[in-house]
């Protein structure tokens, strides 16, 4: 049985200055929720990485940067690195979000360049695949997860210590969420493609669901065999609301 892990990306919202107060009210709404059943992350946007690690402490949640960089330094503006990232005590990072690949061109080659350097780096990935609108339409989605994936696996060895999130595009921010039944055949496909080439890997690996996930669907979709935590982003804004989601999550 894997532990679920409930992730929230705050993406460019909230301040510094409002991060300890948030992680007050998480720390207060999961209260009694027994965290052997549950794990928790937030990826938070780069400047308030160090503030957010100190108070995530308190409420027992790893903290993520949202994007990084593959190389360890050098001329790249506004990036940031893997020695950063290391220097500030954190060790998880979200990759190819789907907003990094429509707005910033990150391709399935640099999502994979990116996953091999944190490995190597002892960082811990959260890999984000997922189809958009049209490709759902034009009966492509197991191609495009097949190509996505392929990337990924690629740069990886059966010990390697990632986990992956798919979010359909066109399910992120919208309001509009896979049905549990979506979810499901999609994250099983995933897991056939890492079991064709990991199969140990497979069966530990944690695929996470994303797209308009909270704490009126998430019992739902975990009840999936194949569905093994969240990543939310609309919704981790709000402490209460986050945490309800983790609780419920814990009791599933
Ligand atoms: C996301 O940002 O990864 C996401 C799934 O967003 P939302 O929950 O708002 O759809």
């Amino acid at each position: 049985m894997r532990k679920p892990l409930i992730a929230g990306n705050w993406k460019m919202n909230l301040l510094n200055s409002k991060v300890p107060a948030y992680f007050t009210d998480l720390e207060k709404a999961i209260h009694g929720v027994d965290r052997k059943k549950v794990d928790t992350l937030l990826a938070v946007p780069a400047p308030f990485l160090a503030t957010a690690r100190e108070h995530a402490q308190r409420a027992g949640t790893l903290i993520a940067t949202q994007t990084i960089h593959e190389k360890n330094d050098g001329a790249f503006t506004g990036e940031i690195s893997i020695p950063i990232l290391k220097d500030l005590g954190i060790d998880w990072t979200l990759i190819g979000h789907s907003e990094r690949r429509q707005y910033y061109n990150e391709t399935d080659a640099s999502v994979a360049a990116k996953t091999k350097a944190t490995l190597a780096a002892g960082i811990h990935p959260i890999v984000c695949v997922g189809e958009t609108r049209e490709e759902r339409e034009a009966g492509k989605m197991k191609d495009v997860l097949k190509r996505q994936m392929e990337a990924v696996l690629a740069v990886v060895s059966a010990d390697s210590a990632f986990t992956v999130a798919y979010e359909p595009v066109w399910a992120i921010g919208t309001g509009l969420t896979a049905s549990d039944e979506q979810a499901e055949e999609a994250h099983a496909f995933i897991r056939a493609i890492v079991a064709a080439k990991f199969p140990t890997l497979a069966e530990r690996l944690r695929i996470l669901y994303g797209g308009s996930v909270k704490s009126s669907n998430i019992q739902g979709l975990l009840k999936q065999p194949n569905v093994d935590g969240a990543l939310i982003g609309g919704a981790s804004l709000d402490p209460a609301e986050f945490g309800k989601t983790v609780s419920l999550a814990a009791s599933v």
